[in-house]
């Protein structure tokens, strides 16, 4: 058997005045793979706990199949849970770890058969005579997953249950988990901050930022749509560029995104799209370009709805079958303050004129804790920019993803394509104004 999950409106405080979870509403479907995706400290675990039966649900309502189950006891809702520190019993065999939870649920029953078929589903028979301290992670990990799926739950629910684990072995593991819980057609619900596993994963990812929901989708849905500048940013590698730009739409000229030095001309006819931004003219907003949106080819090359710009080669990643090649073209990148794993840091930190007081700094921090809007961009972006790159970021403001073929050096001035199909345009608070959003709001209501 397995389980839908519903949560409604879910809060979860554990100091007064400070939701760690904030009214979040999900439906997960019997059977299927829901991972909750976030950097650390959004809410994610607890969500999990609440789910479990391990932690109090403050305000809304858990249902299991329909059926309240705010109060159910933890043992009543038949739901297996995977921790990233696999919690096996040292002084207990592989066998009678995975045992365990069967002898306490069924006591005057034999666990060995399931043990058995269970060890055999996971590859571990060798294992089971061995000890904790006797297997590697990559084992401990595997015989607590065996210990979850001896129970037969009619749930999984997985906290960060790799990351313990190096790199190799968790792209392994990652590739069995997914096979296994597909196979048991078990609803499964997987932490992590780690955005490739979560794409890897799940059916649906669902992202969390300061315990508010922001976006859930199938890992397609979420990369191609971002509701706002956090999921873009947080979803892909290379992350998304982000420049800072200003919509010029006057009425006898082509409309135009500033970036500081240079423009985007947004092609005639509009399309329906960016007939959309005239209404932010002159504001400033967030242009979004991945970095499959850009390539490197001369004007004449141009495809329709392309639109050449130039770049300054500031520094050239080889990554062996791809280039990433990091350009200065002379705008200023937005800065999305409470995203882990930031664009990797530059061999050379350069000071920014205007870093900002510590009060500024921890203004920006407690605005990425509270889950208002995702940016805030302060100061109005001139076109004469302060070139020099946030702290912590390469220097270059475009990162473009090319094969290898390119000789390129640092220095060079490179002329660039960016097709406009791929562009994502934000308002100032983050929120997505190009592509429109999917469903325009009932005019009805
Ligand atoms: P995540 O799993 O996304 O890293 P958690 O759900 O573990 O986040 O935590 C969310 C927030 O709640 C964090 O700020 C964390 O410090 C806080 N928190 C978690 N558990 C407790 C607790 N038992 N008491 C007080 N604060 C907690």
């Amino acid at each position: 058997m397995t389980r839908a999950i519903s949560l409604h409106d879910v809060s979860k405080s554990y100091t007064r005045g400070t939701r760690v979870v904030d009214r979040l509403t999900l439906d997960i479907e019997p059977g299927e793979f829901l991972v909750l995706l976030g950097p650390s400290g959004c809410g994610k675990s607890t969500v999990l706990r609440m789910i479990a039966g391990l932690e109090e649900i403050d305000e809304g309502e858990l249902l299991l199949d329909g059926e309240w189950a705010n109060d159910l006891l933890p043992a009543d809702r038949r739901i297996a849970m995977v921790f990233q520190n696999f919690a096996l019993y040292p002084s207990m065999t592989s066998r009678d770890n995975i045992g365990f939870p069967l002898r306490i649920e069924a006591p005057g029953e034999d666990p060995r058969t399931r043990v058995d078929a269970t060890a055999r589903m996971l590859g571990i028979e060798d294992l089971l005579d061995r000890f904790p301290a006797q297997l590697s992670g990559g084992e401990r990990q595997r015989v607590a997953m065996g210990r979850a799926i001896a129970r037969h739950p009619s749930a999984f629910l997985m906290d960060e249950p790799l990351s313990n684990l190096d790199a190799k072995l968790r792209n392994h593991l990652r590739a069995e988990i997914s096979g296994l819980t597909r196979k048991l057609g078990v609803t499964t619900v997987y932490v992590t901050h780690d955005q490739a596993e979560a794409m890897s994963l799940g059916d649906r990812v669902a992202v969390l930022r300061g315990g508010v929901l922001q976006q859930v989708g199938t890992p397609r849905s979420v990369y191609s749509l971002p509701r706002n500048v956090f999921v873009a940013a947080f979803i892909g590698i290379p992350r998304i560029n982000l420049l800072r730009g200003v919509v010029r739409a006057p009425l006898d000229g082509a409309m135009t995104i500033s970036l500081g030095k240079q423009y985007l001309r947004l092609p005639e006819p509009l399309c329906l799209d960016h007939q959309l931004l005239r209404v932010q003219q002159g504001r400033e907003v967030i242009v979004g370009l991945r970095s499959e949106a850009v390539r490197i080819a001369k004007p004449a090359g141009a495809r329709p709805g392309e639109v050449h710009i130039t770049g300054l080669v500031e520094h050239v990643e080889f990554q062996g079958h791809e280039v990433l090649v990091h350009f200065n073209t002379g705008s200023r990148p937005a800065v999305v303050p409470d995203l882990e794993a930031p664009r990797p840091a530059p061999p050379v930190r350069r000071r920014r004129r205007d870093s900002g007081s510590v009060l500024e700094r921890l203004r920006n921090r407690a605005g990425a804790l509270r889950a208002g809007p995702v940016v805030a961009l302060e100061h109005p972006a001139d076109d004469a920019h302060d070139p020099a790159p946030p702290e912590g970021r390469l220097p270059g403001d475009l990162i473009v993803r090319t094969t290898p073929d390119f000789d390129l050096r640092h220095g060079m001035h490179v002329p660039l394509l960016v097709d406009l199909a791929h562009l994502f345009v934000f308002d100032q608070h983050g929120d997505r104004i190009c592509p429109a959003p999917a469903r325009l709001p009932d005019l009805e209501e």
